[in-house]
């Protein structure tokens, strides 16, 4: 009897380690602790009605022969999982220029699944951005390729639709955006009902004003994109970001650099900041562009940094040391 109640006791010690050793894991996971998310008012809800603004970074174009294509491995989702302490990530599927999705749908598409599917495995939620700056050209493709993307991930919390990278500033916001938005949103809601969708603005996602002065309606879960970049964008596109989150708009910040709108030129810390600020004070998600070794100041990386992740300090540039450090610090 006494042996049969050490056994016992054993096995259910045993058991209870084995369940703290996975619930604190779980702890640790983005997704798991915020589950499936909500568009109420201007703000992002977790499944518990929290308020929740998340930080990361964005992967580059995806186009092959680009060269950042290389970063799309799981070893680097990982270690923006675990050293960065990551809330999202976006992945920039190519959908113009050479070596784009629609030259070579196989070669993009495996490398996005390999970020989606590594985001999944480390509790990350994910963005999926049709990266391009005319989709209201290839709208049938983006549909298609949005169908399969919800066949595929509309069950997982995780995952966040991105249908239109950047419309230009000639691209009309209610008479082009706004009916490619509706069209879009309509066919992923065939799919999957509830997952959130972001939705371009006009001028490179400046205009967000315009969007709310002639919002969607009758739909949920949609956030319009606000892009800035810190040496270039200042108080102006505050001012205006304020005008759309006054008027009730939610508005996400899908990419931003702390360099000037080429994604080259000076690296701004100051203006980083003062918007950094911004995105706190209105709980304003946000991703850096970008994960890239290219030779222009808005790359997070040295060409001397593995493709699939485990970076020091040596392998970061000044841009990618304060993101690292503004993503740690986030939550
Ligand atoms: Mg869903």
């Amino acid at each position: 009897m006494r042996c049969f109640q050490i056994v016992i006791a054993t096995f259910f010690l045993s058991f209870a380690f084995t369940q703290s050793a996975s619930a604190q894991d779980a702890a640790l996971s983005p997704v798991a602790k915020h589950g499936q998310l909500s568009v109420v008012g201007p703000h992002i809800r977790d499944e518990n009605g929290a308020i929740t603004s998340l930080a990361g970074p964005s992967f580059f174009w995806s186009n092959t022969g680009w060269g950042q294509e290389r970063f799309y491995t799981k070893g680097a989702v990982e270690t923006f999982a675990k050293d960065w302490y990551a809330g999202i990530i976006r992945v920039a599927m190519g959908a113009q220029g050479s070596g784009n999705y629609l030259e070579d749908k196989d070669g993009n598409l495996d490398r996005v699944r390999t970020v989606v599917n590594a985001a999944i495995e480390n509790g990350l939620y994910v963005i999926i951005d049709w990266h391009s700056h005319h989709a209201e050209k290839d709208i049938e493709e983006a549909k298609l390729f949005f169908t399969s993307i919800a066949q595929a991930y509309g069950e997982y919390p995780n995952v966040i639709y991105e249908i239109y990278n950047e419309p230009l500033d000639t691209t009309d916001w209610s008479t082009v955006v706004k009916p490619y938005a509706e069209e879009l949103i309509e066919t992923i809601r065939a799919v999957d009902p509830d997952n959130l969708i972001i939705v371009g603005t006009q001028s490179w996602d400046q205009d967000v004003d315009k969007a709310a002065d002639d919002p969607i309606t009758g739909e949920s879960n949609i956030l319009y994109a606000l892009h800035f970049y810190a040496a270039s964008h200042k108080g102006d596109l505050r001012k205006r970001a304020e005008y759309a989150i006054e008027k009730g708009l939610p508005l996400i910040i899908s990419e931003w650099g702390s360099v000037e709108y080429t994604g080259d030129g000076k690296f701004d810390k100051k203006s980083t900041l003062k918007w950094m600020d911004f995105a706190r004070k209105h709980r304003l998600s946000h991703l850096n562009w970008s994960v890239s070794d290219k030779g222009e100041t808005a790359s997070m990386f040295k060409p001397s940094a593995a493709s699939d992740g485990g970076w020091t300090d040596d392998d970061l540039t000044p841009s990618g040391k304060l993101v690292r450090d503004i993503i740690r610090d986030w939550e």
